[in-house]
């Protein structure tokens, strides 16, 4: 069979190589330069004088594997780069009433200052209810909102997550399922991996294995349109036309309805009723690092402009990244959001005075600071959102869909984006 794959990130290279592997002749189409797609990686451009060069590529939005997520550990090990990967237990923390606490087990938890105990002990038994318990369909049907308020307690959802969930779905906040909640808290281990080298090693393996199975990745190749020609498909791109048996989308939802106009009304309405969040990410590459210890810290005074400081080089050694310290500066933004529009140069006078209240020993010396933007990164799930996540048919027969959006009750993330590629390509099989 010939098939088109639209985007080249983990969905579309998972698919492409189980695809490829069966015999199929797969061409990938990404509209980047590069593979990878949302955990795609950079370098900054060659340096002379006195900045090192990168000896390590890293994520344009900070990425980390937990220790459970079996579908992409098994897809390494298959791919013989296991031994790639790097395991380690970076702090995480919170930033509340000018205090930067550890938060990242019971014992932390018990002495966090920000809360009573008796606070502490109702965060304790609700934190303790999403890890034991594996049954996450009724969670869909309340919000994160309640279960907190009503197990967790009501101090600390005001004092730690209706701010954090703010932050992170602003107007959705109180939508959101606790499904998504229980998935976040259930899945979490305090061990991440990373690779050596950073995400572009397993991307630039996938690609080599993909090639050797005779299948091809068109870069820097926008999809404009794809119709219906008698049984086949036209995929048009740059001025240029090529025919295939089949299709699987793994772009956004959005763009998809853009580049399939023959999609019926109705499934349109659908996708497009999912709200997204643009992912922001403000890198700073500094000498003096701007937390001392944390990897991870979340951002729970919601008059910051930002919700997540997420310090790299407390997790993997700045002597990768030309001995700077590198620190992401995170936010989800709703389309309109005019942080969407501004310079980097413009987002960090903004953010410069909170960093400070960080660390107020920190001066400024940030060699580098890069900016970067991916549109529809964070799909907001709603209740019931398992009705509504896009199956892999359409109601066009031969285009198949497998995106961020189509992930239950997980939150996006690249094991999953491996099992959904592996997943939709074993189905297309089936179903031929
Ligand atoms: C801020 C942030 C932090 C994250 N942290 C983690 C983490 O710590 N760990 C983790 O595992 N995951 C993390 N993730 C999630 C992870 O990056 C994604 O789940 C995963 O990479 C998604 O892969 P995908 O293939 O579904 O989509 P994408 O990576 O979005 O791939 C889609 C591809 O389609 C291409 N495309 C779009 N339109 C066209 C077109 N018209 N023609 C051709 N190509 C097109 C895009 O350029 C893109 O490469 C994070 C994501 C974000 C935004």
């Amino acid at each position: 069979m010939k098939i088109a794959i639209i985007g080249a990130g983990y969905v579309g290279l998972a698919a492409g190589y189980t695809l490829s592997k069966f015999g199929h002749d797969v061409t990938i189409f990404e509209r980047d330069k590069e593979a990878g797609g949302l955990a795609s990686g950079f370098k900054p451009a060659y340096r002379r004088g006195k900045d090192k060069n990168w000896e390590w590529k890293l994520e344009k939005a900070y990425h980390h594997l937990f220790q459970n997520d079996t579908d992409i550990l098994s897809l390494c090990k298959e791919l013989g780069i296991e031994n790639k990967l790097l395991l380690k237990r970076p702090l995480t923390a919170i930033y509340q009433n000018g205090t930067i606490s550890q938060f990242d087990s019971p014992s932390a938890l018990f002495s966090f200052h920000g809360l009573s105990f008796g606070a502490k002990l109702q965060t304790a038994c609700l934190l303790a209810f999403l890890k034991i318990n594996p049954f996450w369909k009724p969670l869909e049907k309340i919000t994160a909102a309640s279960l907190f308020q009503t197990i967790g307690g009501k101090e600390s959802w005001r004092v730690l997550w209706e701010p954090l969930l703010l932050g992170k779905f602003g107007p959705y906040k109180d939508s959101v399922p606790a499904s998504w909640l229980w998935a976040r808290v259930f899945k979490r281990t305090p061990r991440l991996y990373y690779f050596k080298g950073g995400f572009s090693i397993c991307v630039h393996t996938l690609v080599q294995a993909i090639k050797k199975q005779q299948s091809s990745i068109l870069l820097s190749t926008q999809v404009d349109t794809i119709v219906q020609e008698k049984n086949k498909f036209r995929v048009s791109y740059g001025g240029r036309s090529d025919v295939f048996d089949t299709v699987i989308l793994t772009i956004p939802s959005p763009i998809a309805c853009t580049i399939v106009p023959d999609f019926p009304k109705f499934y349109k309405d659908n996708l497009l009723s999912i709200p997204h969040l643009h992912a922001q990410t403000l890198i700073l590459e500094t000498d003096e690092p701007i937390l001392e210890k944390t990897y991870w810290l979340n951002i729970s005074n919601r008059s910051f402009p930002f919700l997540a400081v997420v310090a790299h080089t407390n997790f993997m050694d700045k002597k990768y990244y030309g001995g700077k310290h590198i620190t992401y500066i995170g936010n989800y933004l709703p389309p309109d959001h005019p942080y969407l529009k501004m310079t980097k140069e413009q987002l960090l006078k903004i953010f410069m005075p909170y960093i400070r209240r960080l660390n107020p020993s920190f001066q400024l010396s940030a060699v580098s600071c890069q900016l970067f933007t991916a549109p529809f990164a964070q799909p907001v799930h709603t209740l019931n959102y398992s009705q509504k996540a896009p199956q892999f048919s359409t109601p066009i027969p031969g285009i198949f869909i497998a995106n961020l959006d189509s992930i239950v009750p997980w939150d996006r993330g690249t094991n999953y984006a491996v099992k959904l590629g592996k997943d939709v390509a074993e189905y297309l099989i089936k179903s031929k």
